[in-house]
């Protein structure tokens, strides 16, 4: 249950002021939080668990410094994620709730997950059995289903931006490298290539279907405890990638087997749609939807 008090207010249709804050709804700011235990340090600041102080709904807090998002010039990536992930409500999409400033930081309200990051829970176990994996890849397909309808792609999907909520279900977390389909936007390439489809380390024209390729990463990831291109260099990563090099283990059962190989193909027009995803005979054996 979500409180009336944390509605999504940066709505395009409403006016807005000056600065970007909503005219004639509650302004939040943080005297109405009672500020909890830190969560996890992002690259601009830090997440704290927090509690609305007049109906004690708990929520995550994530304080971005203003100064260092200037000096990174990633002002207008934040106010794209705000605004893409405020409009999107979906049990498996982390709600962005509000969002507030003051004079030097910006603070998201979002949605607590009480069990933190699907990465640390894969690599403690690591690696999953085929019931969690196919749990896991059926909910995320059907969050990007309905981000794919409302035509924005996630470019993003790996498990350090995917979060568990207090029933072990997937939230998807980070919109900072969402976009508005289809794109030709050129990705600054940091970090690892590891969960980046051909399409886009090539630096070409790319659509809803890098998500696509993304998901048969993940899923291979779930399974194996390791990401399936994964070298010493990004070079050599880098080929793997284009040539779909792909190795598998014993443990990727032959179903699942089946479903990667769909989704990890180079032409990305023939990897296998959300829907047949969900349905993939392998999904259906492992994991039924309450
Ligand atoms: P980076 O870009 O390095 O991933 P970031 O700025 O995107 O950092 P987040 O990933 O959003 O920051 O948050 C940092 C960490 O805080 C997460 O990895 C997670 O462990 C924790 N965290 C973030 N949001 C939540 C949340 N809503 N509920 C629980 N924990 C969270
Ligand atoms: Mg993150």
């Amino acid at each position: 249950m979500e409180p009336r008090v944390l509605q999504p207010v940066n709505d395009a249709n409403k006016p807005t002021s000056n600065d970007g804050t909503p005219k004639g709804k509650k302004v939040w700011s943080l005297a109405d939080f009672d500020i909890g235990k830190p969560l996890g340090k992002g690259k601009f600041g830090n997440v704290y668990l927090a509690r609305e102080k007049t109906t004690k709904f708990i929520v995550a807090l994530k304080v971005l410094f203003k100064s260092q998002l200037q000096k990174s010039g990633v002002e207008h990536q934040l106010r794209r994620e705000i605004e893409i992930q405020s409009h999107l409500q979906h049990d498996n999409i982390l709600r962005l709730y509000n969002w507030f400033h003051d004079k030097t930081r910006i603070y998201l309200i979002l949605e607590y997950a009480y069990r933190g990051e699907l990465y640390k829970v894969l690599q403690k176990e690591r690696r999953f059995d085929e019931k969690t994996t196919a749990k896991y890849v059926y909910q995320l397909a059907n969050a990007l289903k309905y981000c794919h309808s409302k035509k924005v792609i996630h470019r993003d999907i790996k498990p350090e931006n995917l979060l568990l909520g207090l029933t072990q279900d997937l939230k998807i977390a980070d919109f900072g490298w969402s976009v508005h389909a289809p794109s030709s936007r050129r990705t600054t390439l940091c970090g690892t290539l590891d969960y980046l489809p051909p399409e886009m380390i090539e630096g070409s024209y790319h659509d809803e279907n890098v998500d696509l390729w993304s998901l048969g990463v993940l899923c291979y990831e779930l399974m194996v405890g390791k990401p399936p291109f994964e070298t010493e260099s990004n070079s050599e990563t880098y080929r793997r990638i284009t040539r779909v090099d792909i190795r598998y283990p014993p443990c990727v059962t032959p179903g699942a087997r089946d479903l990667i190989g769909s989704l990890l193909r180079h032409d990305p027009r023939t990897r296998m749609p959300l829907e047949d995803v969900m349905k993939h005979p392998w999904i259906v054996a492992n994991y039924s939807p309450k």
